[in-house]
């Protein structure tokens, strides 16, 4: 489904095989030119969905001449590489982005790090190798493409005759960027800002200085500053009144911080314990995914809380333990 949201911004909304069932992306047109913003998902029937889209509009995948990514997740990132073969498009993404879709071209390496960063965090057989599926399943949906360009923090790009600005968000992936158009007051969030939920965040298990949590909460601070009248973001419906949802998401973080700060007292536990502790009987319903994510979210809480000093960290045998310091 494609529709003008602004003045020559038109959203399309392509599938996606799981949870949100949808994911859309944002066509800039001047003329014949097309400057895209994320590009979906790899999955049967979306390229050709996105094809008559444009056709409907008088242009086709072809005429998409650069390529601008918020992040490189499956769903935002996922057809690049196949739309740059058809359209020889330029693709643009910050240089921690390009690391990250670096790792995930080198499989060997990404599952070693993957099964050791799991396994430092109390994880072992069967859960680990759940885990190792579900990167290779990630992995599988993130071809190669070709980067000509790195993005800058707060540089202006144009296109046409307009101009949009490199907003670094970092938090829900790290190297995530949001493109603000300052002329019309609107922003393109990728998953920084999503209106029903609060986007997922999970660590970079390539780099664990990376604090998702806190990264994140200071890049909603960055958008709270900004003239924004309305935000598209990559899932969900437009919405304007950004400062109360990003009390909203901030209020939510507090919450499952302190809760889990609660859970956790003088007895040494490891993040995935303290995570199936809290996942409790509920565990049985969960698949593989949900686990993911909530292992994924217990180390991000257990990193913020570590940085404020409210639980130590101590290291035996290879595997981190975690208790309250107060
Ligand atoms: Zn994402």
């Amino acid at each position: 489904m494609i529709s003008e949201v602004e003045n020559n911004l038109y959203r399309i909304t392509l599938p996606m095989p799981f949870r949100l069932r949808h994911v859309h992306v944002y066509a800039l047109v001047d003329g014949q030119d097309v400057a895209l913003f994320d590009t979906g998902m790899i999955m049967p029937g979306a390229f050709e969905r996105m094809d008559s889209d444009f056709k409907s509009i008088g242009l086709s995948v072809e005429s998409i001449r650069d390529i601008y990514l918020t992040h490189v997740h499956t769903d935002h990132c996922g057809m690049a590489g196949v739309i740059q073969e058809k359209s020889k498009a330029k693709i643009h993404l910050t240089g921690v982005a390009h690391q990250i879709h670096a790792h995930f071209q080198d499989a060997d390496n990404l599952i070693a790090q993957a099964r050791m960063f799991y396994a430092r965090h109390g994880m072992s057989g069967p859960d680990v190798e759940a885990i190792v599926e579900e990167i290779e399943d990630m992995r599988s949906r993130i071809p190669g493409f070709t980067v000509h360009s790195f993005l800058q923090e707060n540089e202006i790009r144009r296109f046409g005759g307009r101009s949009f600005e490199v907003i670094f968000t970092p938090g829900h992936a790290a190297g995530h960027v949001c493109f603000f158009f300052r002329d019309e007051g609107v922003l393109l969030a990728g998953d920084h800002i999503l209106p029903y939920i609060a986007p997922s965040l999970s660590p970079n298990i390539h780099d664990e200085d990376f604090q998702p949590l806190g990264s994140y909460l200071e890049s909603l601070d960055l958008i709270e500053g900004l003239p924004i009248t309305t935000l598209h973001p990559g899932h969900g419906n437009a919405f304007s009144g950004i400062d109360e949802r990003i009390r909203e998401i901030r209020a939510h973080h507090t919450i499952k911080k302190q809760a889990l700060h609660k859970s956790i007292g003088r007895e040494p536990r490891t993040t995935y314990n303290i995570c199936a502790g809290i996942i409790g009987a509920a565990a049985a319903n969960w698949d593989d995914w949900e686990k993911f994510m909530a292992l994924n979210e217990t180390y991000v809480y257990l990193q913020a809380l570590k940085k404020d000093g409210a639980i130590q960290e101590n290291v035996s045998a290879g595997v981190i333990h975690y208790t309250s310091t107060g």
